[in-house]
């Protein structure tokens, strides 16, 4: 299995439009955070997996050279995690099939009533490809579904003002936007090998986890390595390499991990 991370930023990306660059230093490349995002390549069975579709999608596809999706899973309905959809047309184009997409009834719901033309069919044989076209499942935490014969593992977090899907997928855990963790949702996550775990900030914040509280999970969570994702402007990759313990580090665009 392969994880590529195709955006490890927060909800406005690093730099900010607003606020530019922080505390993150502009000359290292793996400070230039698009919004978070992974795709999982499953090499035995050939599934590609990719985990929420926001705003910065089509850079992904092109620089990470996707061209195959045979699910999207989506882990809530805010924007920058949603925001990508009309982008997945270009694999509609390719595959010349439809897309299926798994979330939890309010993600689908909200991405219904906000692209409600994906989801109208086209006969292909009659009209040319206009729009991106999915197939909706609801998925139901901890209930075990599968993207051609790859099995996934929902688990429920919190992130403040609502919950968030986390998934795991063989050794694999992806947790984003999350600022507390159940004993059911770490138990999910025993003996995983590779956690990706979002990490906002150094300081304490409402609706996602910070530094100390990733470093406290890492000792119950336990995994081999820990990879930060939806890093705001106050995390710089070279202070975080030499502060954290070897286990976890931050992400960056473009890093790909084999399981
Ligand atoms: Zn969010």
């Amino acid at each position: 299995m392969e994880i590529m991370v195709l955006g490890c930023g927060a909800a406005a990306g690093v730099p900010m439009v607003s606020r530019g660059w922080g505390s993150c230093n502009p000359s290292n490349f793996k400070n230039r955070r698009l919004r978070s995002s992974v795709y999982i390549l499953d090499k035995e069975k050939d599934v590609g997996i990719l985990i929420d579709s926001g705003p910065d999608l089509r850079e992904q596809l092109l620089s990470s050279k996707i061209r195959k999706i045979d699910g999207v899973l989506y882990t809530h309905l805010h924007a920058d995690h949603t925001d990508g959809v009309n982008e997945l047309r270009e694999i509609n184009r390719l595959t010349n099939e439809s897309i299926p997409i798994y979330g939890d009834k309010v993600t689908i719901e909200s991405i219904y009533n906000r692209f409600g033309y994906a989801f109208k069919e086209i006969d292909l044989k009659k009209e040319p490809l206009y729009h991106v076209i999915l197939k909706a499942n609801i998925i139901k935490e901890y209930k075990f579904f599968s993207v051609k014969g790859v099995e996934i593992k929902p688990f429920l977090q919190n992130h403040g003002f609502m919950n968030t899907l986390g998934f795991r997928i063989g050794d694999f855990g992806y947790s984003t936007d999350v600022v507390s963790l159940d004993s059911k949702a770490k138990e999910v996550l025993k003996d995983i090998k590779v956690w990706i775990v979002g990490c906002l900030s150094l300081k304490m914040h409402p609706t996602h986890a910070c530094l100390e509280q990733v470093i406290e999970w890492s000792k119950e969570i336990k995994a081999e390595k820990i990879y930060l994702t939806h890093m705001s402007i106050g995390m710089d990759y070279d202070y975080l390499c030499n502060i954290l313990p070897n286990n976890i580090c931050p992400a960056y665009d473009g890093l790909k991990i084999e399981i």
